[in-house]
């Protein structure tokens, strides 16, 4: 992407290049569009997700089936998570959750495509947790992803610019502990558009400044939460607090 008279002049990978007025970049965790607007990086949240999933869960799974009926499953203990939920399409998710080095996933030595190492591993590693979570490991469809799970910092801020702005993970990514970041993102939409679209700013950039302080807010607040969760969920007495979080006696 290069400055082209006031907006921006786009290449894709095809070879293809278009001009645009204005770049809204929603491209996610890893955008490619961020570095325009600022350098300001994602922290390591302590937390290291290791994601598995089910194909075909009533027969791969059925006891976990049997047990999710449906709805979603949040198991916490010694300072370890396992979440998870049923799919639309029949399969499941499912993240086993804890506290490691930020380069768990490149140093565990584990070969992430290789059932019975995986297995090994979640024997040894939640070693105090029911065998019923075993059924996950023995019939995940391979390969299991590791994802350290990173977070903007809260306080961060840049100047707005005049032809360019950011919204949903590529703006704020935060650790998916309180379930806010899909919700914030469709927020931004909705704010950047009022904004883009209203009479009340003299210039784009006055919009975009607007829009981006209220944004960064916002997020910031979301991101806490979900930061405060997240340690919540992976400390001692993790199953009182959240039963006390969702106002559970
Ligand atoms: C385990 C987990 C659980 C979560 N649970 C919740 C929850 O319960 N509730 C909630 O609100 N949020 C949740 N989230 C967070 C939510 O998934 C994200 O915040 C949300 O998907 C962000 O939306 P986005 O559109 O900004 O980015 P994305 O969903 O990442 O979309 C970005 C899009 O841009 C595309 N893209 C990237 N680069 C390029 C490029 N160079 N060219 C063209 N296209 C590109 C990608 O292919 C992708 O389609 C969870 C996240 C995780 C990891």
């Amino acid at each position: 992407m290069n400055q082209q008279n006031e907006g921006w002049l786009l290449h894709f990978k095809n070879g293809s290049s278009a001009y645009a007025d204005i770049v809204i970049a929603a491209d996610g965790a890893n955008s490619k569009i961020r570095p325009y607007v600022t350098n300001i990086q994602a922290f390591y949240s302590g937390v290291t997700m290791v994601e598995i999933n089910i194909d075909d869960a009533q027969k791969a799974t059925p006891h976990i089936y049997a047990m999710l009926n449906g709805g979603k499953i949040m198991a916490f203990g010694n300072g370890k998570c396992l979440l998870g939920g049923q799919k639309g399409n029949g399969g499941l998710g499912f993240y086993a959750s804890f506290k490691p080095d930020e380069n768990w996933a490149i140093n565990s030595g584990l070969n992430y495509a290789d059932k019975t190492q995986l297995l090994a591993w979640f024997k040894t590693a939640y070693s105090e947790w029911s065998p019923v979570f075993y059924e996950l490991l023995e019939n995940a469809t391979m390969p299991i992803t590791p994802r350290p799970i990173y977070c903007m910092p809260l306080n961060q801020t840049w100047k707005a610019l005049p032809n360019l702005t950011l919204l949903g993970d590529a703006a704020h990514l935060m650790p998916p502990f309180a379930g806010e970041g899909a919700n914030t993102s469709m927020f931004d939409a909705v704010e950047l558009c009022d904004c883009l679209t209203s009479d009340q700013y003299n210039t784009v950039q006055e919009a975009i400044s607007f829009y981006e302080t209220s944004m960064r807010k916002r997020a910031a607040t979301a991101a806490k939460y979900s930061l405060e969760n997240g340690e919540r969920m992976h400390s001692e007495g993790a199953l009182e607090k959240m039963m006390a979080v969702f106002g559970i006696k």
